[in-house]
């Protein structure tokens, strides 16, 4: 049976009328429809046994009757009750096709039938008051408390049946007017009482219905709801994917999750699966557990993670915690970035690179030295400066191109000469800096003048040239603790200028010039 419009759910004036029927008809159909199964058998018992029990009053007709005259007519009623409450009782038998307008017709035909035919009955068993009185007040009580009252005539016949049967107590059985009176009382409250109940018996039950089926409006909503979710769900392009909360069991993964985390389909049963397993830093569950424990949503945030053949992604997580099928859960988003972070990390290395001779560049050479100023284990730290002498003179005699060659060969027999924990960059045109780890100050005169040695003892040879170069350096030293490059670099730079003014080719200052100078300071 499918549902009709629900009308009576739109706010707006009392969807009953006075008889507590639904005021649409449509509504009032759509209401019987969906109670048949109470109905039907309630109309089905009432002509059923009505019937019978009117046709079995025959017995009754049969021990009072004195004069046997009127047989005919009355037998004739009895049978007619009995048909119409059997053609009600076929109508609604159980099994049978739901027939609304079927049911309030002989239903409405079955009442008007008992309501005529007791009258007829008292009307030959006139002189029997008391069978007449009793007769009228049970039947009145059964129809309003038991027979369904699905039309407002129904609720008037029994009224117009009391009036009726008032009439024919003083005319035609000349009844006493306290006698008829008696009877008007009684058979009034019965009717202003079965009406009460009736009505409010109908508004009861067509609540409930309405109750109901709001309810199960809401409920297919809500299905409907959840359904769209689920295919918004399953067809986004982001990777999604539902997990319990706090053991990270999977709970749900979308295919786009699935594409990512196991591209191979290397997984049985991804359900058997837990959030952890897919994290490549095994502490990153705990750490994530700790966070959603302490706010209901996080992220965005960028981890590692890696899939079920163990290639590790980069990743971009939002997570919020939530409320799934009566358990807790978490619904994360996945947005893989591993490209991106490795085109970020190719940008960065370039920036940080000189692209002449792959050594750092400027900016390159003071993030790693801050970085390695931060590890007390690579302390002392010394610092020189190196710059070619007359490299202009190169440039001018055998053009730029040679000039760039012969930076390159510098940086690699600077490098050569370096241990693997130091480190060199170019920091200008012809300009070198290299930062040397676990160096004292004697030491760092070494080593510089070891580089020194490098450049000048051997020449260099750039395409059939045979170039002689030498470097001036300057050599700084790192207090403990010192974050100031730039100053450090400028120490460094005055010594080299100071060698430059010595002579060139050499180192400054040398150690005896740094006793004499602890000494003066
Ligand atoms: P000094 O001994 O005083 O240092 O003399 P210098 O000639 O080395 O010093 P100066 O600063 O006068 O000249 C530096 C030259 O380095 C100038 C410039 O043409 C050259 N230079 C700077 N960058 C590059 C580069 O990337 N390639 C080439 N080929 N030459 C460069
Ligand atoms: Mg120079
Ligand atoms: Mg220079």
């Amino acid at each position: 049976m499918s549902a009709p419009p629900l009308s009576p759910t739109r706010p707006g004036p009392q969807p009953f009328n006075r008889y507590g029927l639904l005021r649409r008809p449509d509504d009032e159909h759509a209401f019987v429809l969906g109670n048949w199964a109470e109905l039907a058998p309630r109309a089905c018992a009432v002509g059923l046994w009505g019937g019978l029990l009117f046709a079995a009053g025959t017995l009754a007709d049969l021990l009072l009757m004195r004069q046997p005259t009127p047989w005919g007519p009355l037998l004739l009623t009895r049978l007619l009750v009995l048909a119409l409450g059997l053609r009600l009782a076929w109508v609604t038998r159980p099994g049978a096709t739901p027939d609304v307008q079927g049911l309030r017709l002989w239903m409405a035909l079955f009442q008007v039938a008992v309501l005529l035919g007791l009258r007829v009955v008292v009307q030959l068993h006139g002189q029997v008051a008391s069978y007449q009185g009793i007769a009228a007040v049970l039947a009145c009580v059964a129809i309003y408390a038991y027979a369904p009252m699905l039309r407002p005539p129904q609720f008037w016949f029994m009224p117009l049946w009391l009036a009726l049967a008032v009439l024919q107590q003083l005319a035609l059985l000349h009844a006493a007017p306290a006698e008829a009176l008696l009877f008007l009382v009684l058979l009034g409250c019965v009717n202003i009482i079965g009406w009460s109940l009736a009505t409010h018996a109908n508004r009861v039950q067509r609540n409930a219905w309405l109750d109901r089926r709001r309810l199960q409006a809401e409920f297919s909503d809500r299905v409907a709801a959840e359904q769209n979710l689920r295919h918004l769900f399953e067809a986004s392009p982001v990777p999604l994917v539902l997990a319990g909360w706090p053991h990270g069991q999977l709970l749900h993964v979308n295919q786009a999750a699935l594409d990512l985390l196991d591209p191979q389909r290397a997984l049985a049963d991804p359900m058997l699966a837990q959030a952890a397993d897919f994290y490549a830093d095994p502490q990153t569950a705990s750490t994530l557990g700790r966070s959603l424990a302490r706010h209901d949503a996080i992220g965005p945030l960028d981890l590692r993670m890696k899939d079920s053949a163990r290639r590790v992604l980069d990743v971009m997580l939002s997570a919020r915690r939530l409320r799934y099928d009566g358990r807790r859960a978490v619904l994360a988003s996945l947005v893989e970035i591993t490209h991106r972070k490795r085109h970020e990390h190719e940008l960065r290395r370039l920036a940080h690179t000189d692209a002449l001779t792959g050594l750092h560049n400027r900016r390159g050479f003071f993030a790693r030295a801050e970085r390695i100023s931060r590890d007390p284990a690579l302390a002392p730290l010394a610092l020189l400066v190196l710059d070619v002498d007359h490299f202009k003179s190169i440039n001018d005699r055998h053009g730029h191109a040679i000039g760039d060659l012969v930076l390159q060969q510098l940086a690699g027999r600077m490098s050569s000469v370096l241990r693997d924990a130091d480190l060199l960059a170019r920091i200008g045109g012809e300009e070198f800096a290299a930062l040397l780890c676990g160096t004292s100050s004697q030491q760092a005169w070494e080593l510089a003048e070891r580089l020194r040695c490098a450049v000048c003892e051997h020449e260099l040879r750039c395409q059939g040239l045979r170039l002689s170069l030498s470097v001036s350096v300057g050599v700084a030293l790192l207090d403990a603790g010192e974050t100031d490059w730039e100053a450090a670099l400028a120490r460094a730079d005055d010594a080299m200028y100071r060698a430059k003014q010595a002579g060139r080719n050499q180192v400054c200052p040398r150690p005896a010039a740094d006793a004499a100078a602890d000494a003066a300071a």
